[in-house]
C-alpha cells in the first residue's frame, strides 16, 4: 500500500507545494518492517511536473503583463509588480532545487545499480550538503555501507537519522547492523527501543532470536523465534532458526515438525531434505528416511552421505525390510497400466522429438498392441506385442535385448522404434535432474518411443509426438490446470511460440527438446487435464509473432514485480522482450531502485503487482530468503569453484529490474567474477531468482559467519510472468491482452 507522502511526513522540513507529490511506503511487509523510505515521483510524473511548472510561469507572466498594460502606472501597481517578480523567482528557485535533488538522486540510484558504490556514496554526500533535512541520502548511505560490510559507518549514518528524529524503524535497522557486526547486546537494546516505540514486526523478533542465539541464550532464542512465528506462522527464516536449534539439541520430533513446515512453504530450500532425512532416521522411521535419502540422491547423485545412510537403513531395519520393499515394487508394476488415449491427427502440426531420459534398461507396458521396428524401416516389424504385457529392453555388453515377463526373447538392433497404437507406460523415468523436484516415477506417453545409443553404455529414450500433443503435457507441467482459462490459453500460445523458435535446439544430440526447464517441462500424459487440453485445442496452431516472425516467448513463474529485459539471445535488444513493472496500476517505485527502495521492494509486499497473489503462488515464489552458514555456502560454491575463507559476495551490476547480472565472490586468496543469472543462481544453491540482496553476519574476529540472501521472484523473470498472467486473467483480461502486455508490440498468428 502506498500512502501519499503529504498525509504522513515532510521529507525535508521545507514547505512542499502540493504538486510536488512524494510517497512513503508504509509498513505493509509481511516479513519485516520496511525501513521508513521516502520515494520520489516516477520519472513520468517528474517530466509532467516540469512541463506544468513552465506552463504555470508563462500563464502567470502573461496575466501580469496584461494587468500592467491595462492600468496606468502607479506606485501600487509597481509595488505589486515587484512583489510578483520576487514571488515567481523564489518559486522557480525551489522547483529548480528540487529538480537538481531529483536528478542527483536518480544519478546515485543509477550508479548504485551499476555497482559503482563509491560514486553513489559521493552523490549522496553532495545531496546531504544540499538538502535542508537530508533523510533520504543518509538512509541510502547507511544501506550502501551495510552492503559494503562497513558496519561502523552504517551505524554512524543511522545515528545521524536518529538525531534528526527518533524513529522505530531506524532503530530496528540500526539493531540489524549491530547484530551483523557481532554486537548482540547493542542490537538487543536497539530492537527493544523499536519494540517500545511500537514496532511489532516479525523481523524484529527474528533478529532478537538471532542475537540471543549469538549469545548462546538458547531459551530466549527459541522464545523469540516462536514470537516471530506467532505473528507470521509462514516465516521461513524463523522456522529455519527453530528447526536448526532443535537439530543441534537432537530434539528430532520437534525438528521434524518445523522442517516439514519449511518443506511445504519453500521446497526449494535444499538444506531441509538432509535434515529431515536425518530426523526420520534418528527416530527409526526407516521407510520415510529411505525415501528422503533416495530423493537426495535424485537431485544430487554425487551425495555420498545419502548412500551411506541408505546402506545403514538396510542394515538397521532388519531382514524383512528389503524383501518387503521388493514385494511392494513388484505389485506396483503389476498393478500399473497404460491408459487408452485418443490420438489426434492434426494436419500441419509438426512432429517433435523430446528426450525423456537416459537409461540402461527400459520397462514398459502399452495400452494397446504394439510393434517394434528399426529406425527408418517401419515396414520391417521386428516384434509385435500385446497390450498390457510387461516388456523390457536392456543394453548389455553393447547389445540391445528384449525381454518379456523377465525372459529374454530377442536381440534387437541398437536403434529401434516402439510404436503403440495408443499410449505407452514407462516405469521409473527420472525427471528434474539436479532440481529439488527430481524424482523417478512411472509416466505415460502419447506417440512413439525411439531408443538411440548414448555414451556411458546408456541409451536415450526419445518420445515422438505432434506439437499439439506435446503441448497437452507441457501446459500442465508448466502451469497448474486449475488457473483461469485465459492464463492457460496465454501459456499455450507462449509455449507453442517458444517451441517454434527453439525447434531442433538439441539437434546435435539427435532430438529437438529435452524434457526439463532448459526447453519446456514435459511430464508425459499423466499430467494432462481437461482444461489444459482445452486451452491447447482452442488456440490450436496459434503463435505470437513480431513483425511476422515467431517470437521466442520465454516465460517464468514469477518476475518478482518487474520483468527483466532480454538476457538470452546474442543480441541484447529484442524489441518484444522489454522489462516492465508487472502491473497495470502504479506502484510508486521508480526503477532502477535506490538502495532504500530496493530494500523495501525485496522485503515487502505490494498487492498492485500482478504476481503478488497468494491465490496462485506461495509467498516464497514472490519473496524468498536463504540463510547459509559460511561453510555451507562455500560447499555449494565449491561444486564449481575453489573457494576458501569466503569473505563476501559483492553485486557488480543489476538490470534496471534489479535482477543481478554479475557478482564477485571474494575469499582469502582473491576473487572470482560470476556472470549470467542462471550460473549465479545455481552457484549459490539454486536460488529462486537473481533479484536479491545479501546481508553478511560477521563473527567477533570480523570474519564472515553467515550469509542471508533475500530476494524476489522465481525464475529468470524475462517475458511472461505466469502468476502475473493468472492474476490478469482473474481480472478479466483475455489471453491476447495478457500476451500483448508481456511481449511488446506482438500479434497473434494461426500457423495451421
Ligand atoms: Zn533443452
Ligand atoms: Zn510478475
Amino acid at each position: 500500500m502506498i500512502i501519499p507522502k503529504c498525509n504522513r511526513f515532510s521529507i525535508s522540513g521545507r514547505s512542499i507545494t502540493p504538486h510536488l507529490e512524494t510517497f512513503i511506503i508504509g509498513q505493509t511487509s509481511t516479513q519485516r518492517a520496511a525501513p521508513a523510505v521516502w520515494l520520489r515521483p516516477e520519472r513520468s510524473n517528474l517530466a509532467h511536473r516540469e512541463t506544468l511548472e513552465f506552463h504555470k510561469a508563462i500563464t502567470f507572466w502573461y496575466k501580469q503583463l496584461s494587468f500592467f498594460l491595462s492600468r496606468a502606472l502607479s506606485v501600487k501597481t509597481i509595488f505589486f509588480f515587484y512583489f510578483c517578480v520576487v514571488f515567481s523567482f523564489s518559486h522557480c528557485c525551489l522547483a529548480n532545487a528540487d529538480n537538481e535533488h531529483n536528478s542527483r538522486l536518480d544519478k546515485a540510484a543509477f550508479l548504485f545499480n551499476q555497482g559503482k558504490l563509491k560514486n553513489a556514496i559521493a552523490e549522496y554526500r553532495k545531496l546531504e550538503q544540499l538538502m535542508t533535512v537530508p533523510k533520504e541520502p543518509i538512509l541510502n548511505l547507511a544501506l550502501i555501507y551495510k552492503n559494503l560490510r562497513q558496519y561502523k559507518k552504517s551505524i554512524l549514518e543511522y545515528k545521524k537519522l536518529l538525531a534528526i528524529a527518533p524513529d522505530k524503524i531506524v532503530y530496528a535497522n540500526l539493531g540489524e547492523v549491530y547484530y551483523l557486526n557481532a554486537m548482540p547486546d547493542l542490537a538487543i537494546d536497539a530492537f527493544n527501543t523499536a519494540l517500545k516505540m511500537g514496532d511489532k514486526g516479525e523481523m524484529l523478533y527474528f533478529w532478537l532470536a538471532k542475537c540471543y542465539e549469538d549469545k548462546g541464550d538458547w531459551q530466549n532464542a527459541v522464545l523469540h523465534y516462536k514470537r516471530a512465528l506467532g505473528i507470521n506462522d509462514e516465516m521461513v527464516l524463523s522456522l529455519q532458526g527453530l528447526g536448526n536449534l532443535y537439530v543441534q539439541k537432537k530434539m528430532w520430533a520437534q525438528a521434524e515438525t518445523e522442517l516439514k513446515k519449511i518443506k511445504k512453504l519453500d521446497p526449494s530450500m535444499l538444506f531441509v531434505y538432509p535434515a529431515l532425512a536425518l530426523a526420520y532416521f534418528s527416530q527409526a522411521k526407516y521407510d520415510l528416511s529411505l525415501k528422503a535419502f533416495r530423493h537426495i540422491r535424485a537431485y544430487d547423485p554425487q551425495n555420498k552421505e545419502a548412500v551411506k545412510y541408505i546402506d545403514k537403513i538396510y542394515q538397521l531395519a532388519g531382514k524383512d525390510f528389503k524383501s518387503k520393499l521388493l514385494k511392494k515394487e513388484k505389485s506396483r508394476i503389476a498393478d500399473s497400466h497404460a491408459k487408452k488415449l485418443s490420438s489426434k491427427v492434426i494436419s500441419g502440426a509438426p512432429l517433435v522429438r523430446v528426450c525423456i531420459g537416459r537409461a540402461k534398461k527400459l520397462r514398459f507396458k502399452c495400452a494397446s498392441d504394439f510393434h517394434i521396428y528399426p529406425v527408418g524401416k517401419s515396414s520391417k516389424v521386428l516384434f509385435s506385442g500385446n497390450a498390457d504385457t510387461l516388456c523390457k529392453v536392456c543394453l548389455n555388453n553393447g547389445k540391445l535385448m528384449l525381454s518379456l515377463q523377465q525372459r529374454i526373447i530377442k536381440q534387437l538392433p541398437l536403434k529401434i522404434i516402439i510404436a503403440p497404437q495408443s499410449s505407452i507406460l514407462i516405469f521409473g523415468i527420472e525427471l528434474g535432474n539436479g532440481q529439488y523436484w527430481a524424482n523417478k516415477i512411472d509416466r505415460i506417453y502419447r506417440g512413439k518411443i525411439e531408443i538411440m545409443p548414448d555414451k556411458n553404455g546408456e541409451f536415450k529414450i526419445i518420445n515422438i509426438v505432434n506439437l499439439e500433443e506435446y503441448l497437452y503435457s507441457v501446459l500442465p507441467s508448466e502451469m497448474p490446470s486449475s488457473w483461469p482459462m485465459d492464463a492457460l490459453k496465454a501459456q499455450a500460445v507462449a509455449a507453442r511460440s517458444e517451441a517454434y523458435v527453439k525447434f531442433g535446439r538439441h539437434k546435435k544430440e539427435g532430438f529437438d527438446f529435452c524434457s526439463g526447464v532448459h526447453c519446456q517441462s514435459y511430464g508425459g500424459a499423466n499430467v494432462e487435464s481437461k482444461d489444459s487440453c482445452s486451452a491447447v485445442d482452442t488456440t490450436q496452431g496459434e503463435i505470437a509473432v513480431y513483425q511476422g516472425m515467431p517470437i521466442d516467448a520465454v516465460y517464468s513463474n514469477s518476475c518478482g514485480g518487474h520483468t527483466q529485459g532480454n538476457i538470452f539471445a546474442k543480441c541484447d535488444n529484442i524489441p518484444y522482450l522489454q522489462g516492465k513493472q508487472d502491473t497495470v496500476a502504479k506502484t510508486g517505485y521508480s526503477f532502477p531502485l535506490a538502495p532504500f527502495a530496493l530494500e523495501d521492494w525485496l522485503w515487502g509486499n505490494n498487492l498492485s503487482i500482478n504476481c503478488d497473489n497468494r491465490e496462485f503462488s506461495r509467498q516464497s515464489n514472490f519473496r524468498w530468503t536463504r540463510l547459509y552458514k559460511r561453510k555451507e555456502l562455500e560447499k555449494l560454491i565449491n561444486k564449481k569453484l575453489s573457494v576458501r575463507g569466503l569473505i563476501a559476495i559483492n553485486i557488480l551490476e543489476r538490470d534496471k529490474s534489479s535482477h543481478i547480472k554479475s557478482i564477485e565472490i571474494v575469499d582469502i586468496n582473491g576473487r572470482f567474477i560470476v556472470k549470467k543469472e542462471l550460473v549465479i543462481r545455481r552457484m549459490l544453491g539454486n536460488l529462486r531468482s537473481s533479484m536479491f540482496n545479501i546481508d553478511v553476519k560477521l563473527d567477533k574476529n570480523g570474519h564472515a559467519e553467515e550469509f542471508l540472501f533475500y530476494g524476489g521472484g522465481w525464475g529468470h523473470g524475462v517475458g511472461m510472468c505466469q502468476v502475473g498472467a493468472a492474476t490478469m486473467a482473474q481480472k478479466g483480461y483475455s489471453y491476447s491482452d495478457i500476451l500483448k502486455f508481456y511481449y511488446t508490440d506482438i500479434d497473434l498468428k494461426k500457423m495451421y
